[in-house]
């Protein structure tokens, strides 16, 4: 996340609906300072939110929270490969031993190259693109993450 330090420079010789923020000018509709480089509120998404001192606060539901405070995403997956190597979107994985693809004659060939694109919640839990191939749904534990 961009982070900018500037100085509120509103005073109220300035019309009502224009702030200058660090030089920049920054027109808005609802009463409330905007600013491109702050994130929008994680609860309602309005992207009114200002800065005071460490803390974001969103004049609209009253959210207040510290971007520097990393964010846990409770609902991340945990799906580890066959060695047990925690797996994750964008990793490259070989398949661990020759799979049947079902409903079909094809094989899929111990040491195939796959990316995975995505992580599922389910039974076949990684979304996988093969190399040189198409998209192929995978069991995390018949794959062997590339170090
Ligand atoms: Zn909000």
């Amino acid at each position: 996340m961009q982070k900018i330090d500037y100085f509120l420079l509103a005073s109220k010789n300035h019309s009502e609906n224009e702030v200058i923020i660090g030089g920049i000018i920054s027109v808005n509709v609802k009463g409330c300072y905007k600013t491109m480089s702050l994130p929008n509120c994680p609860q309602c998404n309005s992207s009114y939110v200002y800065e005071d001192q460490a803390m974001l606060i969103c004049p609209e539901c009253a959210h207040e929270w510290n971007p520097n405070e990393e964010v846990v995403d409770e609902d991340a997956l945990i799906i580890k490969d066959a060695g047990g190597n925690l797996l994750q979107e964008g990793d490259k994985v070989t398949l661990a031993k020759d799979l049947k693809v079902k409903g079909s004659s094809q094989v899929l060939k111990i040491g195939t190259k796959a990316t995975i694109k995505r992580l599922v919640d389910g039974d076949h839990d990684i979304d996988c693109k093969l190399d040189g191939g198409g998209d192929m749904m995978l069991k995390s534990k018949f794959v062997k993450k590339m170090s």
